[in-house]
């Protein structure tokens, strides 16, 4: 009777309930799909997997990726290490290294000295927004950098069920930042949002919370929940686990612990905003996100989604529109559009900022109203979120428009700001006022933080 009426209610059909086996460089050459790849891209793929974070699961592959579709397909590109990753001198220098038979702890020396040259800690990530309490202790877990909103880095969540190729936080998966960027107690946590009223929303993000067991994670919670702070109306968690590892939420051990972690926070009159991460349809077609989806709904949780655009994986306008019609279909709310960030393999996976605003708009315009929510494309740079508003044409001359959607200073939201035309451009330091000396944030920027654009 219970599984009849539990058939009924499910309209996906999910049957399966495996344990996650992850594949990382010491294995990845263990899979089938990998052996029918020549030994060339293997090593390719060994090159850069030691430079950059590599880790892949047994769902991801099996389920996801198309492997009639290699080296093409999406997904394998978004977990599976590419030799465009690395710049060319890189490249050689870290393939000549292995080809000589280098021991652990000169391939160590090599990868680390590659990593420093990528930009490893992007938009003042550091030092600028590490929050301190009114004692002087200072919250390396913690970022606060929107007045509303504070990130808080569970010491247990840095790492995720794959990994994803273009990831800006690969500093703290290859251990370049493990200590910095994490906190173990939930107090100090409570202790901040009280001296600081002004927060209502507390985003749990990592590496991926939801790899926390859920006896873990709902300690956090529960220290948040039981200090019935006034202040705190919404709590986030930013997450790829829907896509790179549904049974999260569906047959893990502690699936049901941790949709029970969701409605007890709903039952506190506090919103449950999932951000969960998708770079492709792809990853919506299972039966088991379809599934995972319901559930986390049914806890009283939204879904909120983003993603990067990312040469390689989604640069293709026909393909956002469908992702974001298919989202709301199984009711998720389309939230951000990305710019990849300066870090790591963005000369691989970025696109100029005009090409992204114009893929944005093709991509809106074929979607309803419900789907336009989204915002983008968005640069999260160190002076707040920018957001490309258009390239029109001012007293004669192209121009990039701009805005801020979220800013150091609140002030600067939603004031439009131009820049030059570039069709080059890639980032926000790249871009020149159009009219004037400096945009109009600079000097403050320079006043307050001691930082540039
Ligand atoms: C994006 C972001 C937030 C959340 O901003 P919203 O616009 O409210 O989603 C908070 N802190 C940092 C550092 C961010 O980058
Ligand atoms: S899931 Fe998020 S944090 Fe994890 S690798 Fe992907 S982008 Fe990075």
């Amino acid at each position: 009777m219970t599984s009849q009426h539990q058939k009924q209610e499910s309209v996906w059909d999910v049957t399966e309930s495996p344990s996650i086996k992850t594949y990382t460089l010491p294995n990845f050459r263990d899979l089938p799909q990998i052996q029918e790849i020549s030994e060339e891209k293997q090593f390719e793929m060994e090159v850069v997997g030691n430079v950059l974070p590599f880790k892949t699961n047994n769902y991801v592959v099996e389920q996801l990726i198309d492997w009639n579709n290699i080296p093409n397909d999406p997904i394998f590109v978004l977990t599976f290490p590419q030799k465009g990753m690395l710049l060319p001198h890189h490249y050689e220098k870290m393939a000549s290294t292995l080809k000589e038979g280098a021991d652990r702890k000169k391939i160590q020396e090599v990868a680390n000295e590659i990593r420093l040259q990528l930009n490893p800690h992007p938009a003042g990530q550091m030092e600028l927004n590490v929050p301190t309490l009114k004692d002087g202790t200072k919250l390396y877990g913690m970022q606060h950098k929107y007045k509303e909103t504070c990130l808080f880095f569970p010491s247990q969540s840095q790492t995720c069920h794959a990994y994803c190729t273009f990831c800006f936080r690969w500093p703290q998966f290859v251990g370049m930042d493990e200590m910095k960027f994490a906190m173990k107690e939930g107090e100090q946590l409570v202790q901040y949002l009280r001296e600081h009223p002004e927060i209502s929303d507390v985003l749990f993000t990592g590496g991926d919370p939801m790899i926390m067991k859920a006896k873990i994670f709902s300690s956090y919670i529960d220290t948040l929940l039981e200090a019935d702070l006034a202040n705190l109306k919404t709590i986030r968690i930013g997450t790829k686990a829907l896509s790179y590892w549904p049974y999260k939420f569906l047959t893990d051990d502690d699936a049901k612990q941790s949709l029970e972690m969701f409605e007890r926070i709903t039952n506190k009159g506090k919103h449950v905003a999932i951000m969960a991460h998708f770079n492709h349809l792809v990853e919506l077609s299972t039966g088991s996100v379809k599934e995972a989806i319901k559930l986390v709904r049914n806890t009283g949780a939204q879904i909120r989604t983003q993603s990067p655009v990312l040469a390689h994986i989604n640069d293709d306008a026909n393909m956002w529109a469908e992702m974001w019609r298919k989202q709301v279909q199984l009711g998720c709310i389309p939230y951000y559009m990305f710019v990849v960030r300066d870090t790591g393999a963005q000369h691989y996976f970025g696109i100029s900022l005009v090409k992204a605003y114009e893929l944005f708009r093709e991509a809106y315009k074929k979607v309803s109203g419900l789907g336009r929510t989204v915002r983008g494309p968005s640069m999260s740079a160190t002076p707040g979120k920018v957001l490309v508003d258009g390239t029109p044409i001012i007293n004669g001359k192209k121009v990039i428009s701009l805005r801020f959607l979220q800013g150091r200073n609140p002030d600067w939201v939603q004031k439009p700001f131009f820049a030059e035309y570039d069709e080059k451009a890639i980032w926000l330091d790249e871009l020149k006022p159009a009219f004037e000396e400096k945009f109009f944030f600079e000097d403050e920027l320079k006043a307050k933080y001691n930082i540039q654009k």
